[in-house]
């Protein structure tokens, strides 16, 4: 089993800083994706499957496994892990830090009004891969649910109108194999949402 992991989001350097060795940071982006997921949750204490996806390559495959993510508030921490291969730790100092996306609490008695819409966990891929993206979209990304084949982004109506916009905003600027990914999601974002309206 792999060592349990503990870090400190504050140790690592800001994305895009010149001075860090490149190997800093992947592993800063790895972190900081499992904080951006964690604050984006709006349920603290409670353990959720997120479409994270493990990094590790057991035996030389891809591991399958997604990450499964929850954040404590007293103290402020992150404990992960990935069910297939046991690959997991905790992330402490992340508030405030790039990768904090700012809890937006709802109490857990009170599910809001909400839409799913199913992807393939490729596209959701290109999706996290959009650097533009303004806080309240990247939240909804980055707390798509895993469902086993699929992976589903979910949130209350506008919000999911909020992102179709960027995501065509987006698909405009990308070059012929992102456009294509990018439009595919925007056509199930909007199915989705015409089907309630
Ligand atoms: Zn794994």
């Amino acid at each position: 089993m792999p060592p349990f992991q503990s870090v400190c989001l504050d140790d690592f350097p800001s994305p895009g800083d010149p001075r860090a060795p490149a190997d800093t940071h992947r592993r800063a982006a790895f972190y900081g994706s499992i904080a951006c997921a964690a604050t984006a949750w709006p349920f603290a204490g409670t353990l959720w499957r997120t479409a994270l996806p493990c990094r590790r390559r057991p035996h030389g495959q891809a591991c399958t496994g997604r990450l499964v993510v929850v954040r404590s508030e007293v103290p402020p921490e992150i404990r992960w892990s990935c069910p297939a291969c046991g690959d997991g730790g905790v992330i402490r100092a992340f508030e405030h830090s790039p990768w904090d996306l700012g809890v937006v609490e709802i109490p857990a008695d009170r599910d809001p009004a909400r839409l799913d819409v199913p992807l393939a966990p490729l596209d959701l891929a290109v999706l996290r891969a959009i650097d533009r993206l303004e806080r309240p979209e990247r939240r909804t990304v980055m707390t798509a649910l895993d469902r086993g084949s699929e992976v589903v982004l979910w949130g209350p109506p506008e919000a999911l109108w909020r992102l179709l916009e960027a995501v065509r905003a987006e698909a405009r600027l990308a070059g012929r194999r992102r456009r294509l990914a990018l439009e595919r999601v925007a056509a199930a974002i909007e199915a989705a949402l015409l089907r309630v309206a």
